[in-house]
């Protein structure tokens, strides 16, 4: 099988497994208990805070565990509400999990702006300058999108939150951006920034939350206080240290230079192919939507797994619905959008591997399209 959804999620590290042993098995103590070995559990899970914090380019704040993107997301967005005059501000290229919350606000009868994306399907910067004003609570706008890899421009966005809101709260949803595109928090103004393990060859079930100011943030739920009271429950100990395992084995440079070089290998076959477009945002590596003309993206989908390549509709959360929003609001044509496919790398795939898909795809297509004409 040739995996081509890794945007969905990704083949865990077989390293993790060890560790899961370890944290499941032999060091399993409640890190919040008052034994020794508790303590030391509670001081890997510390040490694995500031280990992230490393790696996001953080020089202050903290880092919660959380049991998924999805949660860390709604952490972020419902822990920054307040009451009174306040704006909301969201792209419209976000992922369900933050933009089904964004609609969930607006309904609330919250004030809700919801910026477009440019062609690129990057968000319109020029739009969202328009609506940011001293209102703005929060900025919620993802780094990199999981339909196109477009990458938003964290340290610009970052500019107009500081001369035209400053007091608001920027949170990014860096799921396909963490470990994958090079980065630092640093050069950014970014309050709160999600990433998920699972990802990135983690387990699944774990996930982050940076937080720069936890007096700026809310729980969403009470119990024992665990994670500065921001997120009680006991931490999935061993989910964080796998999640810590699968950071340490990735190289990001490396990693982005090879998945380049795959995704330019694949196009360079796909586009002999007559009939077959490909939607290049120049955007991450790793992402990409492919047009099949006259073939719809689901039969593509099924043909594809049937000859051993597994490729995806979009974001797994929604890939049942019909259409995508996110095409739609770049401007794509309906036809188009129900004949594409979501292609997505990892970068340990090999070329040979990736030809391999290539021809596949070009034969299927090819023999789809014999078929219907
Ligand atoms: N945000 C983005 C951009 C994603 O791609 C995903 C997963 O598809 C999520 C959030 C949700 O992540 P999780 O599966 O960890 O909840």
């Amino acid at each position: 099988m040739i995996y081509l959804d890794n945007a969905g999620t990704t083949k865990m590290f077989d390293e993790c497994v060890e560790v899961h042993r370890i944290f499941s098995c032999q060091d399993f103590y409640n890190p919040s208990a008052l034994s020794a070995q508790s303590m030391q559990v509670s001081k890997k899970i510390s040490e694995t805070e500031k280990f992230f914090l490393k790696k996001l380019g953080a020089d202050v704040g903290n880092v919660l565990f959380t049991g998924c993107a999805t949660e860390s997301n709604n952490l972020a967005i419902k822990g920054s509400l307040r009451n009174g005059d306040w704006e909301y501000v969201f792209s419209e290229g976000e992922h369900p999990s933050v933009f089904n919350v964004a609609q969930k606000l607006a309904q609330d009868g919250h004030v809700v702006h919801f910026v477009p994306l440019n062609s690129k399907g990057e968000v319109d910067l020029q739009a969202l300058e328009k609506v940011l004003n001293a209102k703005t609570r929060l900025i919620s706008i993802m780094h990199v999108s999981n339909e196109t890899g477009a990458i938003n421009d964290l340290v610009a966005i970052s500019k107009l939150k500081e001369r035209l809101c400053p007091r608001a709260i920027l949170h990014v949803d860096g799921v396909q951006g963490f470990m994958k595109i090079p980065f630092t928090l640093r050069k950014t103004g970014v309050d709160l920034y999600s990433f998920s393990a699972h990802k990135i060859h983690g387990p699944k079930g774990v996930a982050g939350l940076y937080v720069k100011n936890k007096s700026a943030l809310k729980e969403l739920y009470q119990g024992g206080g665990q994670q500065y009271g921001l997120r009680s429950g006991t931490e999935n100990v061993s989910g964080i240290m796998q999640f810590r395992k699968a950071v340490e084995l990735i190289d990001i440079d490396k990693n982005f230079t090879h998945t380049l070089e795959l995704k330019h290998l694949l196009n360079d076959i796909l586009a002999k192919c007559d009939g077959v477009k490909i939607l290049d945002f120049e955007a991450s590596p790793y992402i990409e939507s492919v047009i099949f003309e006259g073939v719809k993206g689901e039969t593509m989908l099924h043909a594809l797994n049937e000859k051993g390549v597994i490729v995806g509709l979009g974001s797994a959360c929604s890939s049942k619905k019909a259409g995508n929003r996110v095409l739609e609001k770049i401007g794509i044509a309906k036809d188009e959008i129900i004949s594409s496919v979501r292609i997505s790398f990892n970068a340990y795939q090999t070329s040979e591997e990736i030809e391999e898909a290539g021809k596949v795809i070009c034969q299927v297509y090819r023999d789809i399209k014999e078929r219907v004409s």
